[in-house]
Formats: C-alpha cells, structure tokens, sequence
C-alpha cells in the first residue's frame, strides 16, 4: 500500500497577521510557519494505515526550500520518505494539482490524502481539481468513523476502511455524516474530526534527517505554474468596536430595539 501525502507550508494559525500597507500580500517578518494543521491530520491517517496494512506514506510538498522543515516534520511524524518540489513562485492550486498528477504517474500511489484545506488562503481546491485531473473517485472532508467505539480504538485506529480494491470512507456533510466508498487509487481530503495527530517523539525528528528525500523542480516534471488566479488585493478586517457595559437588562433591550435594531 502506498500512501502519499500532500503537506503545505503555511503561516502559525495562532499568528496575529498584518497586511503590508500597499495591501500586496501579508508581513511576513517574525510569522512562524508549520505544516498545515488539516495536513497533519492526513499525514497521520496515513501512518495509521500504513501501520494497519504495510506499505509506505510518501510526503509531499510544493514551495520553496524552506518546506524542507515541514516534509521534515511529517518524516518526524512516521512517514518514510519525503518529495520537496522546489520553487519561489506562488502556486495557486490549480498548478499545485497538476504538478501532483506529475507525481503521481512516476509514484503510482493506491491513495492520495490531503488537507481539505490550506488554512492561508482557504482555497479548498487543489484536491478536487487533482481527482478531477486524474480521472479517480474522491471523498472530500474525511471525518472519523461512527463504528469506533473504544477511545482506546479512536486514538489508534485509521478512520478510512481499506478493503481489497475500495476504501470507505466517512465524510462531514451539513447536518451530519455521510459513508461513502471509492475504488482505488483515490483521493481523500482530510477534515478535522478525522483523528488527532500525533506529536514527533525525540528518536523520530534524529531519524527523520536520514529518511530518503528528493528534491524536484515543475521545469523537471514538465509543469507550467503560471497561476490562473492571482490575487489582487489584500484587506484587513474592520476594526471591532469596543463593547459597552449596560446596567441592566431593560437597558440592553432598549439599546438593541432602538440603537442596533437588532430586535
Ligand atoms: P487548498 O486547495 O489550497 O486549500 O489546499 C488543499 C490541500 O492541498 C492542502 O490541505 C494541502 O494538503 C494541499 N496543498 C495545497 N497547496 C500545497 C502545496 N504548496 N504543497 C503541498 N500541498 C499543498
């Protein structure tokens, strides 16, 4: 079995971001990136399967040199080797999803996971245009299955089904779940319920740095990255009002029939 998944570098969630004055993109001085927290959760899933069924997860990012650390990190996690597609030209996931059909004809995975999104620019795209691209079945929003019921179960166990030629899967859906089953290879996109990934143990970040890691360019895989969108501006939000302290609650009520007009 042979698992590969996509990891992408982005800003720290918990970062308090600035937009540059000309609103051309963000300041990105003293930001700190990680792996994208969906990412983690699809590299995870593939070690439990991995673990369950044999094979080998294969990490994959697309961006500059410095995703180096973040295919790291996955190696740290338990994947067993890492693919660096280098370039300093922002890709937009269309060009990310055509250099991932590159990679997968000279891998030849039986499953793809991914984030469902990246959390810098919340695309929420480059998976649907790769199944799209290659022709398979997808299962978008990969949540954890109903059937576990031991916490003991939920911590260990992979929440995707993998069974001969199929994988079955359950996905966050409006107002619920839904089950689902897709031939092999296939793509799955990670959603946060899934499971909870692990932390790299101390052994695991030493071995990483000794783990197989290759790195390529899109002139190498033949892939043009000109991006189809590009942004054009970028905006802060409005500045939140300060709130207002009210005596008592016929107060508040005045103040939102007649002030806000919310009631
Ligand atoms: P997006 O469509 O940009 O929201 O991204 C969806 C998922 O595609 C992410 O969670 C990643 O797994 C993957 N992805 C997007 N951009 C990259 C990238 N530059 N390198 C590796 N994976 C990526």
């Amino acid at each position: 079995m042979k698992i590969l998944v996509t990891v992408k570098r982005v800003e720290d969630p918990e970062a308090k971001i600035k937009v540059k004055p000309d609103g051309t993109g963000i300041v990105t001085e003293g930001i700190n990136y990680k792996v994208n927290p969906f990412d983690e959760i699809a590299v995870e899933e593939g070690l439990r399967l991995r673990d369950a069924h044999g094979g080998e997860v294969v990490i994959v990012s697309c961006g500059s040199e410095a995703s180096t650390t973040e295919v790291r990190s996955a190696l740290a996690m338990g994947a067993d080797r890492g693919i660096l597609v280098k370039t300093d030209q922002t890709l937009d996931p269309d060009a990310v999803a055509r250099i991932l059909v590159k990679l997968v004809e000279q891998e030849s995975p039986d499953l793809v996971i991914m984030g469902k999104q990246a959390v810098d620019d919340d695309q929420n795209q480059a998976g649907q245009r790769f199944a799209q691209y290659m022709g398979w079945g997808q299962a978008t929003q990969a949540s954890k299955r109903a059937n576990l019921e031991s916490e003991d179960e939920k911590a260990r166990k992979p929440g995707l089904v993998i069974s001969g030629e199929t994988v079955e899967v359950t996905r966050e859906v409006d107002g619920g779940l839904e089950d689902v089953r897709l031939k092999l290879p296939a793509l799955v996109s990670a959603d946060l319920r899934l499971n909870l990934p692990r932390y790299a143990s101390l052994p695991g970040i030493m071995k990483a740095k000794k783990k197989p890691f290759q790195n390529l360019t899109p002139e190498e895989l033949g892939v043009d990255i000109t991006p189809k969108i590009t942004a054009k501006r970028f905006l802060s939000p409005p500045m939140r009002q300060a709130g207002e302290m009210v005596p008592d609650v016929p107060t508040l009520i005045k103040k939102l029939a007649e002030e806000a007009k919310a009631i």
